[in-house]
């Protein structure tokens, strides 16, 4: 039985990816593991330690490569106070 981890911060694009692995030499938590295949993504071995703090993706040299997939939770919606007050007085 496959275990489904509880976070599933980095997406890989395979068609673009090179496999150069910055993005796994900058990550400060060190979720990432070198592939064994060389031009392949690193793999997300720890993605429950990811902080979301986007450096893995301003690193990679190539656009669209990776991408960081924040938790439902965390993808806040900010509406000015002035709307809300407004949209109260309805
Ligand atoms: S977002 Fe930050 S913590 Fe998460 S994998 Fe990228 S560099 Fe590491
Ligand atoms: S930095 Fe970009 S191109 Fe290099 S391994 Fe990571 S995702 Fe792939």
């Amino acid at each position: 039985m496959k275990e489904m981890p509880a976070a599933n911060p980095i997406i890989f694009d395979k068609s673009k990816c090179m496999g150069c692995n910055r993005c796994m030499e900058i990550c400060q938590v060190d979720i990432f593991l070198p592939n064994p295949e060389k031009g392949k993504p690193p793999i997300v071995a720890y993605p429950g330690e990811c902080w979301y703090c986007g450096c893995c993706v301003m690193e990679c040299p190539v656009e669209g490569a990776i991408e960081l997939q924040h938790p439902l939770m965390n993808r806040v919606h900010w509406i000015e106070k002035r709307l809300l007050i407004e949209q109260g007085n309805e």
